[in-house]
């Protein structure tokens, strides 16, 4: 059984400093809201860490190209929430990015989409989060977002997942 809270710190640390190694000047606001009376879930920790590695770094990178753009002022912020939803424990990864548009939003979980410049991006992270999330816990992966203020991806894991 997996503490999903820990899990969770740990990865958006994890990707936030393996970006701050690199760029020094980046600097970005975290923000957690754990739910303390989560219940551990079934599930294999290093393929959801990955999955959730995925997540932040993206959404690091969402707030650094923004960042670019954006007027002074801008302040980077990317947050971790987790709680419970009908039998459903539920990790969300929040940024204040560019938001992804519509046209590109139906491709995000394709195999080898990415809008990255080349080598920045392979385009495989949120296709294999899919397939961990949907086809190894049974659990669902969302988006919602608004373009030009905010994505928010949702992992949806049951408790109990159906045997198959
Ligand atoms: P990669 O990061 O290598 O481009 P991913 O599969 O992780 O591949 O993501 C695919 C695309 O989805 C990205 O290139 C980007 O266009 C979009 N995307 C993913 N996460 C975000 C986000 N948090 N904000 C804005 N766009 C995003
Ligand atoms: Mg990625």
């Amino acid at each position: 059984l997996t503490d999903l809270n820990n899990l969770a710190d740990e990865c958006m640390r994890l990707s936030y400093y393996g970006i701050r190694a690199k760029e020094k000047d980046f600097n970005c606001t975290l923000e957690t809201s754990l739910d303390q009376k989560l219940e551990k879930v079934e599930v294999a920790p290093q393929e959801l860490g990955r999955v959730l590695l995925n997540l932040f770094n993206n959404a690091f990178d969402a707030v650094q190209q923004k960042q670019r753009t954006a007027p002074a002022g801008y302040k980077p912020k990317v947050r971790v929430s987790t709680g419970s939803q009908n039998g459903n424990a539920v990790i969300k990864v929040w940024d204040n990015g560019p938001g992804i548009t519509t046209h590109v939003k139906s491709k995000i979980f394709q195999p080898f989409f990415t809008t990255k410049p080349t080598g920045q991006g392979t385009g495989l992270g949120l296709s294999l989060s899919y397939d961990i999330v949907t086809k190894g816990h049974r659990g669902e992966l969302t988006v919602a977002t608004e373009e030009g203020e905010w994505t928010e991806f949702t992992v949806s894991l049951p408790y109990m997942p159906v045997e198959e």
